[in-house]
């Protein structure tokens, strides 16, 4: 099942929980079995997924107990909720935090897993990665036993505009690393990234030749990459892995669309090795950092604020007077619709928009293909040129009319209806938009108001 319609399917449980008027044993073992079942087929393991049941029942079962007044109800509400979600959270956290490469040094990484895993792909992916984040980056192929595993590298490593070092006459992959580290190194690159063979005449000569460049390059850091759609395949072959290249952390590639991801995320757990990125598609781009409780709240629809954050930062260093403006407001408190256009307008100009809408809670709803949310967000954009400077500079409230109180909103008013007149769309969709941009600007500010988001931000640094 891909994660998506895991995490559908989970809150579609613990919503139906939360629609009964009482929550009672039978009701709770039914909305367990609904969650397990859908775990099973994603390809948990089936031992996990009964402990992970009956400690979400022991936990609940206390709740449960007492009286029924409705101050109670609501507590045992919370308690499903927030168990279901610890719960998952320690399903997918191996409790053991990875590697962090640091500025000024050599951190050499290096990339060990079986051929066809995506190990080429996902070395450029994490150059570009650390490049992307002021690290000066470079990849070293020490692949010679599949020919073509440097034109590979050096036809996406220029794409990427990263350096490279390989070798079409050397045929020792032990001198080829040690060379290209060498080199590098003397040249102060930050990361680099030793891309290693996966496949041998015979598995014991591969395992060696790992063990004999890992001793040559003395990595800072060993990266397995594993293919996500080997489910839960994905804790014997890690295992297999460790005895000979102790490696230190994972990659999991192809999670785009694979059933079994969340199997292959929740095996790795079980090896207690953390993952620190999935591969999410062929793009170069397509690499995201993976952390356990912001890979639940978004596999739930609960947005991904570290996830935001990084998105931000992104943004930031392409145009860094532009961001510096909305940092500004957030600094105060303030994000308005302008500054919801801009972000919007940023991100579409970075392509992947179906994985930043993923980061904000209630988009993921906004389900459809890369095109179909693309036409969303330009539509979005065209209500904004709508927009007076005085409703661009607002929080959105002067389009909803007020109950006499105040505070209770009767719904949009007139200056909806003239936006949506005049962008070609309907008030329906205005009022959608609105609804979004609320969603950002709560989260913008909410996470952690004033200044958390800046917080946020400086700890990511
Ligand atoms: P290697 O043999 O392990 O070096 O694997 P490659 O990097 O050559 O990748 C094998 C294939 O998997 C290529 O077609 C890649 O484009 C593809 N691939 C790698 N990572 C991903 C991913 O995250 N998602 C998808 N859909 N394809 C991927």
């Amino acid at each position: 099942m891909v994660l998506a319609d895991l995490g559908r399917r989970i809150n579609s449980a613990i919503s139906s929980l939360n629609r009964s008027p009482t929550i009672d044993d039978k009701q709770l073992d039914a909305a367990l079995k609904e969650i397990c079942t859908a775990l099973l087929e994603s390809d948990v393991n089936v031992k996990l997924v009964a402990s992970l049941r009956s400690r979400v029942r022991t936990k609940v079962k206390a709740a449960l107990e007492g009286g029924a007044d409705k101050a109670k109800e609501a507590q045992r509400r919370n308690v499903v909720q927030k168990t279901v979600f610890d719960e998952l959270v320690s399903l997918v956290n191996p409790g053991v935090e990875p590697y962090k490469p640091k500025k000024g040094q050599s951190n050499i990484i290096m990339a060990v897993g079986l051929q066809g895993n995506g190990k080429t792909t996902t070395c450029t992916k994490l150059a570009v990665y650390y490049q992307k984040r002021g690290f000066k980056s470079c990849i070293v192929c020490a692949d010679t036993f599949r020919a073509g595993a440097f034109d590979q590298t050096r036809q996406s490593a220029t794409k990427a505009k990263v350096a490279y070092f390989g070798s079409y006459t050397e045929t020792d992959p032990v001198v080829i690393a040690a060379q290209g580290v060498e080199k590098f190194r003397k040249e102060r690159f930050e990361i680099i990234i030793v891309d290693t063979s996966g496949r041998h005449k015979q598995e014991k000569d591969l395992f060696a030749e790992m063990e004999q460049i890992s001793a040559a390059v003395k990595p800072d850091m060993t990266i397995l990459v594993l293919d996500a759609s080997i489910g839960q395949a994905a804790e014997a072959q890690s295992r297999a892995f460790k005895e000979a290249a102790d490696f230190g952390a994972i990659i999991v590639t192809k999670m785009d669309g694979h059933a079994k991801g969340g199997g292959a995320i929740s095996a790795v757990a079980a090896t207690q090795t953390p993952i620190i990125f999935l591969g999410t598609g062929e793009h170069l781009s397509d690499l995201e950092r993976f952390a356990p409780e912001p890979f639940i709240s978004k596999m739930l629809g609960m947005g991904d604020i570290q996830g935001l954050v990084e998105q931000m930062q992104e943004m930031a260093q392409r145009d860094p007077e532009k961001q510096k403006e909305v940092m500004k407001n957030l600094e105060q408190g303030k994000f308005s619709i302008k500054d919801w256009r801009e972000q919007m307008g940023n991100v579409m100009s970075m392509g992947s928009i179906s994985k930043f809408a993923s980061m904000i809670p209630g988009l993921p709803d906004m389900a459809g293909s890369e095109e179909e949310i693309s036409s969303k967000f330009k539509r979005m954009i065209y209500m904004t040129d709508s927009m007076t400077a005085y409703e661009l500079e607002s929080d959105g409230l002067c389009f909803v009319d007020m109950e006499k109180d105040g505070k209770t909103p009767i719904g949009v008013n007139w200056r909806a209806q003239r936006v949506a007149r005049g962008s070609g769309t309907s008030v329906a969709e205005v009022e959608e938009m609105l609804f979004q941009y609320r969603m950002m600007a709560n989260m913008a500010k909410g996470a952690g108001g004033k200044n958390g988001w800046i917080q946020a931000m400086q700890k990511m640094q």
